[in-house]
């Protein structure tokens, strides 16, 4: 091809919306839902709209910037990420993936490029789900979680979804998934692990997702006084949540390269001198192959039941969510490999080991990634930091891509 990106253009918009809600040590504090959400948004909209958009949003809050087509009926051709961050999140997780689609259509601007299809960039609501749920914009869109549903859901503060969206401006009435007609959707992410650093390679071709399963557990015994009370009388919530933690480490290592995770423990009473009568706490289970991470799941259950039996407690197991890994298209993945071999990097393809908003459309459409390296694998994290040059990469790719697949030169096939 013969247009570039701006990659001095790229890099300023990120660092632009970085200050909103920007951390003293460099990170972005940018929770969906909040004002500092509102303004985010505000600031991508404006953006949009100097490039020519059109932006539109839905009931759930996701932001579409349209750049119309020759054939304005045509499938339209989808790319984005999310604006929201962790509360000591990174500049780039989500971000890239927003503003490289808003870069890609800067560039077809500058170089007069039309594309028969339009192309939207899209900004889904509350992908980090640090309040409900992560990923729940795409959730939503596809119908996987039903909007009334969604709407209804209270934070612990007490307001909903539904007047959060009105409170911030972002409620809209565009259509979902159902009511339009999608050829396709792109992603661009920063990796969120080593791979693609660990091996001097500038993109990752993302062509299958990990699937995981997350679990809601509550383990129940007696709470007693930490000092008369012997050990063997005991029956200790937390204990029992310590050996089913490690039990969780043990079933991922045992399946590599499964993964395992306790990440959320709420222990009741909390006092240094009572015994944990009750015992709250979060599991989660990834694994790309989904027969494996069955196994996985069978396994856990197993195994809590067993260690709540020996210790005498009672255990509440709930899976909330399984979802098994899925492949994207590979016809895209092709696609996306054709324009990263175009860009004289190296890159690989890969499976993503973090969930995105991609896992959940490529369920119903023509799916793919693309991943950039970032620094020390980091992310959800304030030190997260990926190089201009790589965020440059992504966008071409991106470009590129986008251009071949609004102008019908990718067959998608049955996928
Ligand atoms: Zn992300």
């Amino acid at each position: 091809m013969q247009f570039k990106v701006n990659e001095d253009r790229l890099w300023a918009n990120i660092m632009e919306i970085g200050e909103i809600g920007g951390t003293e040590k460099g990170g972005c504090n940018r929770i969906a839902f909040t004002d500092l959400d509102r303004q985010g948004r505000n600031l991508f909209k404006k953006w949009c709209e100097e490039a020519g958009c059109t932006v539109s949003v839905d009931g759930f809050g996701n932001m579409y910037a349209r750049r119309e087509g020759r054939n304005p009926d045509a499938p339209v051709v989808m790319v984005g990420s999310h604006l929201d961050t962790q509360p000591t999140g990174g500049k780039f997780d989500g971000i890239l993936g927003v503003l490289a689609g808003l870069e890609a259509i800067c560039t077809m601007n500058d170089n007069g490029i039309e594309t028969d299809a339009p192309i939207e960039v899209v900004n889904w609501t509350n992908e980090e789900g640090c309040i409900f749920r992560p990923m729940m914009g795409s959730e939503v869109w596809t119908g996987l979680l039903p909007l009334e549903d969604a709407l209804k859901m209270r934070a612990e503060e007490g307001w909903t979804i539904g007047e959060a969206l009105e409170r911030i401006g972002y409620a809209g009435d565009a259509p979902m998934m159902d009511g339009r007609n999608v050829a396709c959707y792109l992603e661009a992410h920063i990796e969120q692990g080593p791979v693609l650093e660990d091996a001097g390679e500038a993109v990752g071709v993302v062509d299958s997702t990990q699937g995981f399963g997350w679990y809601d557990i509550t383990l129940t015994g007696r709470e007693a006084h930490a000092g008369p009370t012997p050990m063997s009388s005991r029956r200790d919530a937390l204990m029992g949540m310590s050996h089913i933690a490690l039990e969780v480490k043990r079933i991922a290592e045992e399946n590599a390269p499964g993964m395992g995770t306790v990440g959320k423990v709420a222990v009741f009473p909390n006092s240094p001198n009572v015994i944990p009568g009750r015992v709250e706490f979060s599991a989660d289970l990834r694994h790309p192959n989904g027969e494996t991470l069955k196994a996985m799941d069978a396994e856990f259950r197993k195994v809590a039941a067993q260690i709540a039996k020996e210790m005498e407690l009672e255990v509440d197991l709930e899976l909330t969510v399984l979802r098994p890994g899925v492949m994207f298209n590979q016809v895209l993945a092709d696609r996306v490999e054709e324009a990263a071999k175009a860009t004289g990097k190296s890159y690989r393809r890969m499976y993503t080991g973090a969930g995105h908003d991609a896992c959940n459309i490529a369920r119903f459409l023509p799916t793919t990634m693309v991943f950039i390296p970032c620094r020390d694998g980091i992310s959800h994290n304030e030190a997260e930091w990926a190089e201009s040059e790589h965020c440059a990469i992504a966008a071409q790719v991106l470009t590129e891509t986008l251009v071949a697949a609004a102008n019908g030169e990718i067959d998608f096939g049955e996928a």
